[in-house]
């Protein structure tokens, strides 16, 4: 006996939620089945517990900064398990709201996995099955694991949420924002950080920016090696050595950041010839329609940007067009803005040059500044701040715009506002300064 609703979710993380609460909203009986607590890899395992460790790592590069201001503080080290507690507390808060609000929505949770069994049919792994005209896959992704000799001596970014001290020697495998974050983020706290990168750091980002990054990080001490295709780790007396066409170490951890890959397998979409990717991403246009009548995807288990807002905006276009009486709802991902929370944070939202002389050729003209910014000037330090604006077109259309440097990462929202309303470089000449400020670097550019 199958028990029938309107709407069946799979995951309850960022995107699931999002659709699972919004059609509720309209009145929509939804069942979301997750075997985990609420929130997903955001709340558990990436932004919110990510965002805590890099706030931590920020105090502790203030603490030098404060320093060389002349505070005569005695720089002290993190107390790990007193902040793990307090990480922890937070993320235990955001569940029990979420736990609340879908008790308040009606919504019907089931604690376990599910799998498609039919179109419209899910089973969970007790047997229980439900049925609904709309079914969304939003079972995320997961770290990638490396089929190489002694993969299991290293750690994948889940673990380093559960690390219980700082490794004092620490290698981070990979380009991807994962390994600059957690390599940026280690290094302020005081870990010697070795970056170990097979491809360029963060290849879909403007490459000046990423340069900068590297140069700063290697003035700062951090050891980076490039065109390391790491082939095996080996345990030695003094650490875990890892191996390519040289080796490097001895460290005390690896973090392996090598790429994500989507929880896809086994939930029954071969059997109905559900089209994926490659990779496994479920291929969706940008209704979040799957190759299969009624049943849709969203979030990181799709072929689209791996973000928080991404997976939120697309569940809730979902199920206004669903259940909200607007037909034409649907995911608008024009401007994507993201940070990278790295030590300074890497802002960007839109084009990056190269993607826009792709797209644009000789059409495209960039701006770029770089500068030394005051909080850091003053204390007598030589790292340089740096923005950019990628223009297109006879009036300058804005179709990038990039920032590095302390502050950037609470800088560009406003600015994506006003790129998705068509802004030109003329209307920041024309806009009063707010100073000083690092933003204000943005409306002086030539
Ligand atoms: P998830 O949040 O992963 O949720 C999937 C859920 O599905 C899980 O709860 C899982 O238990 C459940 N599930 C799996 N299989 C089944 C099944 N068969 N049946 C039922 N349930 C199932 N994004 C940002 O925007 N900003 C950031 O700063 C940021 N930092 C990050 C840092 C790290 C280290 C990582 C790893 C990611 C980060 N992200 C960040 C990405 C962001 O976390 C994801 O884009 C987002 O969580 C994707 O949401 P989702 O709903 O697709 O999947």
């Amino acid at each position: 006996m199958s028990e029938a609703c309107d709407l069946i979710v799979l995951g309850a993380g960022s995107g699931g939620l999002a659709v699972a609460r919004r059609a509720a909203k309209y009145g929509a009986r939804v069942v979301l089945l997750d075997p985990a607590a609420p929130g997903g890899t955001c709340v558990h395992r990436g932004c919110v517990p990510k965002k805590a460790m890099w706030y931590a790592a920020r105090l502790a590069r203030d603490q030098a900064l404060a320093g060389d201001y002349g505070f005569a503080v005695p720089a002290g080290a993190l107390d790990w398990e007193h902040f793990r507690a307090a990480r922890q507390r937070y993320v235990d808060g955001i569940v029990g709201h979420y736990e609340r609000a879908l008790a308040e929505a009606g919504i019907r949770r089931v604690h376990r996995r599910g799998r498609l069994v039919a179109a419209g049919s899910v089973e969970d792994e007790d047997g229980g099955r439900w049925q609904a005209p709309h079914v969304v896959v939003a079972t995320g992704a997961r770290p990638v694991t490396l089929d190489i000799p002694g993969f299991d001596l290293g750690l994948v970014s889940d673990d380093m949420f559960a690390l219980r001290a700082l490794p004092r020697r620490m290698a981070v495998v990979g380009g991807g924002y994962v390994a600059a974050e957690f390599a940026g983020m280690l290094h302020a706290l005081g870990c010697e950080v070795t970056l170990l990168l097979r491809d360029r750091l963060l290849d879909s980002f403007d490459t000046d920016l990423t340069d900068a990054l590297l140069d700063g990080w290697r003035h700062d001490g951090m050891r980076v090696e490039t065109s390391f295709d790491t082939r095996a780790a080996r345990r030695e007396q003094g650490g875990i050595v890892l191996e390519a066409d040289r080796a490097a170490g001895p460290f005390d951890a690896v973090l392996w950041a090598v790429g994500r890959t989507p929880n896809s397998g086994g939930l029954g979409l071969d059997e109905l010839g559900v089209q994926r990717d490659d990779a496994g991403h479920l291929c969706v246009d940008d209704r979040q329609e799957t190759s299969v009548p009624g049943l849709y995807a969203v979030g990181d288990v799709t072929d689209r940007r791996a973000l928080t807002p991404v997976a939120v905006a697309a569940g809730r276009c979902l199920a206004d067009r669903l259940f909200g009486h607007r037909p034409d709802a649907r995911l608008d991902a024009d401007v994507v803005p993201s940070v990278v929370f790295t030590d300074p944070p890497l802002a960007t939202a839109g084009m990056d040059e190269a993607s826009a002389r792709r797209h644009y050729g000789d059409a495209v003209r960039c701006h770029l500044h770089r500068f030394r910014p005051l909080l850091l000037a003053v204390a007598g330090h030589r790292r340089q701040a740096l923005v950019k604006l990628v223009c297109t077109g006879p009036d300058e259309r804005v179709v990038g715009i990039h920032a590095l440097g302390p502050g950037a990462d609470e800088l560009l929202q406003g600015f994506a506002v006003a790129m998705r309303l068509g802004l030109r470089k003329r209307d920041l000449d024309a806009t009063l300064a707010i100073h000083p400020t690092f933003a204000e670097e943005l409306l002086h550019l030539g």
